[in-house]
């Protein structure tokens, strides 16, 4: 009660928008931009607290050798929506009692629709003696951009060895993620001839290689061509980089966990991944610590003038851009009809994509909706890798991401579930 009367006591004359976004990453710009496209007078709000943007789906490639950082990085004052306001602040609390949002500098902003989409927490913390050893080591991971620079410096300096793959358990940003950097390092030593003298191991915490499983099928073809170990139910909880360990907790069919170490010349570490703490303590999350939002319309279930889309969201889609791309629109629309009271017009049917880069120049493009459906938007069996789906992601898909998605752009490539 007394940190509801804080925002309400400091919230400033004047600092009130009718439409509050809060994060501008992926979402947040998508949808800012696609509400300035319907209506320029609209007053609009960002609150993000980063001087630069990323283009995530790109990190992967960078750890390949295949984008520098810089191709994936954009100052955000370039992509802030014209007309619309950046509060460059972080949100420190939510208050959907009071319509406000209390910001990192002791400001409350106050708002008539909220739209909430701050991403998500990696867990850097989770495993223990990661932070010290990250960058170092031959402790990589593509979840951030540095270490995904790193990454691609030990992918093309590996001389034989062991290298092991994390993965923690779901959800997680781009599920495939992930094994993307272990079938291209697979690729890349035997272009270099060193894949006989290499062992890569995938550890999962999980216990199939993929969530859908039509798509498991040409990822064990991948696993089996470079010769890499799966070691279902293996979740990473320590790392000495120094020593060159992993610990591991492995839960075996009975649900019966042990500690096992394994050692290692490189370790590509995916953490765990939560909710955003500020998003966990709010009355906006559900218990999970996800924004509680029903799945098709993307409203709150509780509070009718906040909306939630992207990895902050509680839907069970795959958290990828893709899936942005998709829920932006149904945001956008579902939104300017509660402004004029009207009932829900769009539903989103939980589309998200994964392009699984099986080889270097080889994709296996992974779409799917809600309950596992795959849904397609080429007439071409999804299961087969492509030099085509490799352009899709390398040409295409950045330039729908930085020129079309990003500026509220409209074009639709329409996906359907069919038949194989
Ligand atoms: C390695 C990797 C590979 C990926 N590969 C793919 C892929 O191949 N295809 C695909 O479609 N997707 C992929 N993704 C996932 C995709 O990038 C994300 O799903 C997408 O960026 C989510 O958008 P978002 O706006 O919800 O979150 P983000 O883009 O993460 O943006 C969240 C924004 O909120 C801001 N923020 C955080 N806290 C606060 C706060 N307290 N107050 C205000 N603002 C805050 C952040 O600074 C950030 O700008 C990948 C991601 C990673 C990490």
């Amino acid at each position: 009660m007394e940190a509801v009367q804080d925002i309400r006591a400091a919230e400033a004359p004047g600092l009130r928008h009718r439409i509050v976004i809060v994060g501008g990453g992926a979402a947040g710009i998508t949808v800012a931009a696609a509400l300035k496209r319907h209506d320029a007078k609209l007053d609009v709000a960002i609150v993000e607290p980063s001087e630069s943007h990323s283009y995530q789906p790109g990190w992967t490639l960078v750890g390949a050798g295949v984008f520098t950082r810089r191709q994936t990085e954009r100052e955000e004052r370039s992509l802030i929506p014209k007309g619309v306001t950046w509060i460059k602040a972080a949100v420190s609390a939510f208050d959907p009692d009071s319509n406000l949002v209390r910001m990192s500098d002791g400001r409350a902003l106050g708002y008539d629709y909220l739209v909430a989409c701050p991403g998500l927490k990696i867990d850097w913390d989770a495993i223990q003696g990661l932070k010290d050893t990250l960058g170092k080591n031959g402790v990589c991971s593509n979840y951030r951009a540095d270490m995904a620079e790193y990454a691609w410096e030990l992918v093309r300096s590996f001389q034989g060895g062991t290298a092991l793959f994390t993965q923690p358990a779901m959800p997680i940003k781009c599920a495939g993620a992930p094994q993307k950097i272990m079938y291209m390092m697979g690729d890349h030593l035997r272009r270099a001839g060193r894949l006989g003298s290499s062992k890569l191991k995938f550890c999962l915490a999980g216990d199939a290689l993929f969530g859908v499983p039509f798509f498991v099928p040409p990822l064990q073809r991948a696993v089996d061509d470079y010769g890499i170990d799966v070691c279902y139910r293996h979740d990473l909880i320590a790392i000495d980089g120094a020593a060159k360990a992993a610990l591991f907790s492995v839960t075996d069919k009975d649900g019966v966990a042990r500690d096992v170490e394994m050692r290692f010349d490189m370790i590509h570490v995916v953490p765990p991944q939560t909710g955003l703490d500020v998003v966990r303590e709010s009355p906006l999350a559900n218990a999970a610590g996800w924004i509680d939002v029903d799945s098709a319309t993307l409203r709150h279930i509780r509070y009718a003038n906040v909306f939630s889309l992207g990895d902050a969201a509680s839907t069970t889609n795959a958290k990828t851009a893709a899936a942005v791309r998709l829920q932006s629109p149904i945001v956008v629309a579902n939104l300017l009809a509660a402004m004029q009271d009207k009932p829900m017009p769009k539903t989103y049917d939980g589309y998200g994509s994964c392009p699984l880069t099986v080889a270097l120049g080889k994709i296996v493009l992974a779409e799917f909706a809600y309950g596992g459906k795959v849904t397609p938007s080429f007439p071409l069996d999804p299961r087969v890798p492509r030099k085509s789906m490799w352009y899709l992601k390398t040409k295409f898909l950045p330039w729908l991401y930085w020129s079309h998605m990003l500026k509220g752009g409209t074009i639709d490539i329409r996906h359907r579930e069919r038949g194989w």
